[in-house]
């Protein structure tokens, strides 16, 4: 079976084709600037060099055509006809408390994602513009919507309901969500599975930490505690987010600047975090070079951003009572040996003993970089949200033909 997976942003649109017998990417892709002056589209088929083209693509169907079209193109594409592909699957950010699990798109599903534009007015829109123009271009074809929201839904009311009256809550469904549960459930099914351990056993920490960072408490594979909240501006210090704060705050500085509720959110989705506080970047990679060249912002970025990690953990280790397995990943978590050295090196009170040798190995496979001696088992694993995605789409379209 052949699956398209779809991620759809208001202006922009990522691709994957996946060949299910063995799991395999044909090509991957994104459509950026979707409606403005000129659109790009940079294509990847497998083994083969990439394409870049610029071109007008007003809205989200001919994006879509673009893609389907060089998909099958003579000379770049992968597959000989639009009907290789089975099923599509969708990434949506919030399926609010509908969606416990991943579920095929038919009328039910499609009004329920819209009665979520409210709590994701800049996400769940774009994806129901995906899901639309995937209907237009290839009508027939079974879709999935997968939600970055679903895992989380087996948190406890103590973990998801803010101490605010609660008519806020049986109102507008005011609470916790969390994000990034694809990836908080791939890569705590893969830490089980690198160990060999049942992951029913298992108190996991999972440290989603890129752009966006979240983590997770996993107690036998069922999430408990997340650290984004109702949106994904709560939780850790992030590339441009600023994650927690006293609340009181927004109403002072809204006051003292008169900013608008539209401008006070920006400020501390877009113009906060790492970027604020090192004045320099966003971006991890370019915080330790600032760091390392004795930038004094840049390190106090770099200490604030670690620092609050490792708080988390720790009370994340109390929410589980105990914690057998710490997990990295995601663009930083990945990538960044430095800033695992450096929590790992204060969570000695939990008996983690890094193994260095072993941390500042590259690869892209699950690993272990925790020591023989460690009490607590610390790994590195790549995530794969689209093969989740895949997976799921898979299993939901091969369900309906059983
Ligand atoms: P993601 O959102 O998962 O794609 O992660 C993106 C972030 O990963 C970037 O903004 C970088 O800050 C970070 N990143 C990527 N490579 C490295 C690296 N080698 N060292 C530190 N951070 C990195």
């Amino acid at each position: 079976m052949k699956i398209l997976v779809i991620n759809a942003g208001s202006s922009s649109l990522k691709y994957q084709l996946y060949d299910m017998t063995d799991e395999s990417v044909l090509a991957k892709g994104l459509v950026e600037r979707i409606g403005m002056d000129s659109s790009i589209v940079t294509h990847k088929p497998t083994g083969r060099p990439d394409v870049t083209e610029v071109s007008e693509i007003l809205e989200h169907t001919t994006a879509i055509r673009k893609v389907l079209a060089l998909l099958t193109d003579k000379e770049n594409g992968v597959i000989e006809s639009v009907d290789e592909i089975q099923a599509v699957g969708h990434r949506v950010v919030h399926g609010g408390e509908f969606f416990k699990e991943s579920a095929l798109v038919d009328a039910e599903a499609k009004s329920k994602i819209r009665q979520l534009f409210d709590l994701a007015p800049l996400h769940n829109p774009a994806s129901m513009l995906g899901i639309k123009a995937t209907e237009a271009n290839m009508p027939g074809v079974p879709q999935v919507v997968v939600f970055d929201t679903a895992f989380h839904q087996t948190m406890p009311e103590t973990a998801y309901l803010y101490a605010i009256p609660r008519v806020l809550y049986n109102k507008y469904k005011v609470r916790r969500y969390g994000m990034h549960g694809t990836s908080h459930d791939f890569v705590s099914k893969a830490a089980a599975d690198f160990l060999g351990r049942p992951l029913e056993d298992l108190k996991i920490i999972t440290c989603h930490i890129g752009n966006g960072a979240s983590l997770t408490a996993v107690d036998g594979g069922k999430s408990v505690d997340t650290s984004m909240g109702m949106t994904p501006l709560e939780g850790l210090m992030m590339g441009t987010r600023s994650g927690d704060l006293d609340p009181a705050i927004v109403p002072y500085v809204m006051n003292k600047e008169e900013l608008t509720v539209n401008e006070v959110n920006s400020m501390l989705n877009k113009h906060s975090g790492l970027l604020a506080i090192s004045g320099i970047s966003s971006d991890m990679r370019e915080i330790t070079e600032g760091m390392e060249k004795g930038d004094a912002h840049s390190k106090l970025a770099f200490d604030m951003y670690e620092y609050r990690l490792r708080k988390y953990i720790g009370s994340y280790a109390a929410a589980l009572n105990g914690v057998d397995v710490i997990v990295f990943t995601a663009g930083v978590g990945e990538n960044s040996v430095v800033l695992r050295k450096k929590v790992c090196e204060n969570l000695t009170y939990l008996g983690v003993e890094l193994d260095e040798e072993l941390n500042a190995v590259r690869s892209g496979e699950p690993r272990r970089i925790s020591s023989r001696n460690s009490k607590v088992e610390v790994l590195v694993v790549p995530t794969n949200e689209e093969l989740v995605i895949a997976r799921d789409t898979n299993r939901i379209v091969q369900s309906l033909n059983a």
